[in-house]
């Protein structure tokens, strides 16, 4: 079992698997020219099944593939179905670019359930989000999951005066649709732009909804990081996700390996734990797993306070969101 000394059981490994990415999201990336990591400093295939591995025995029972854009990687397809063999649940957060032709992989790895981050229902915005002009791409590949049985989950990080205007033809798409969207407040991160007044606040997005839809709340799991609202008469639900107004810390059961094999012990951590190196030195990792988790910070890393509005995201320890896999 792998705690940390708030007694909170972690059994939730997020893997990054690259820091490269097809879209160039502004509120992600850092301003600055990024140069990716070299694929030799990447945990290779292997090696992620064997640090999978050890996190699993000790009874970590779901793995999240992300990044970066995780279908980027050209071995991706090897590292998911090997672990799609592993007894845990195995998701993906994706940008959904190459859902139709990961599609095959990810059936056979026994996927049930991919989130796909889109910000927007118009294609101009779209453009303008993640300078890629590939919505209708996007938006077809959700179409095709469905189709197969897959169960959708659609990220939209709400921002102010950009997209907080769609909230609700987000929330009509689940009117014959049994998709979940996750409205997610804007966070800050190295470099991402991010100010306070461009947050759209778990109060508000709820407050914009119900101005047209009669909301009910539903039961959130013990270690849900999103409260989950149903709508009457629509196949779909929504789902909001208020790290800055309302964090789940409390809860907290995820522990984040970087795709060049940190752990972080938390989104908002300063510090990190290199597993990697310590791996290809054929040291065992249990000791300095156990070790990272046990000094988690009761909340947000110890970073941020409930005060957001005068955060200068300058002043946070911390690697931009690409880099550490959201
Ligand atoms: N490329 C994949 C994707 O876009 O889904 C996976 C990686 S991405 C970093 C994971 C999630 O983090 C996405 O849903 C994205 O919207 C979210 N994200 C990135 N930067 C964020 C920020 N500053 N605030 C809130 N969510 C953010
Ligand atoms: Fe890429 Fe996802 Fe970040 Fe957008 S949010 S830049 S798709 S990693």
């Amino acid at each position: 079992m792998i705690a940390d000394s708030f007694g909170r059981v972690h059994d939730y490994l997020r893997i990054s698997l690259t820091d490269n990415c097809n879209f160039r999201c502004f509120y992600c990336m850092p301003d600055e020219d990024y140069d990716f990591t070299p694929a030799s400093r990447l945990m290779q295939p292997a090696e992620i099944l064997s640090i999978a591995k050890t996190f699993m025995e000790q009874g970590v029972k779901k793995i999240r593939l992300t990044g970066g854009e995780p279908l980027v990687r050209k071995d991706a397809a090897e590292i998911i179905l090997g672990l799609g063999k592993l007894p845990i649940e195995l998701v993906i957060t994706t940008n959904g670019t190459r859902i139709a032709e990961m599609l095959p992989v990810l059936l056979e790895a026994g996927i049930k359930t991919v989130n796909i981050s889109l910000d927007t229902l118009q294609a101009e915005k779209f453009l303008l989000i993640t300078r890629r002009d590939v919505f209708h791409q996007v938006r077809s590949n959700v179409e095709l999951l469905l189709q197969h049985k897959i169960s959708v989950k659609i990220n939209m990080v709400v921002m102010k005066g950009l997209n907080d205007s769609e909230i609700k033809d987000f929330i009509d798409w689940t009117r014959h649709n049994p998709i979940q969207i996750r409205f997610i407040e804007f966070m800050p991160f190295a470099g991402n732009k991010w100010t306070s007044n461009k947050m759209f606040s778990l109060d508000e997005i709820l407050k914009t909804v119900e101005q047209h839809f009669i909301v009910l709340p539903v039961k959130s799991a013990p270690n849900d990081t999103a409260k989950a609202f149903m709508i009457p008469g629509h196949e779909g639900s929504f789902a909001i996700i208020s790290t800055m107004t309302a964090p789940f810390c409390s809860t907290c059961n995820r522990m984040r390996l970087t795709a060049d094999g940190k752990l972080k012990n938390c989104l908002f951590s300063v510090g990190e734990t290199d597993l990697l190196s310590a791996f290809r030195a054929g040291q065992d990792i249990l000791p300095l797993i156990k070790a990272s988790i046990w000094s988690k910070e009761k909340a947000l890393g110890g970073q941020l306070g409930q005060n957001f509005e005068n955060l200068d995201p300058q002043t946070l320890s911390n690697r931009s969101m690409i880099t550490i896999g959201g």
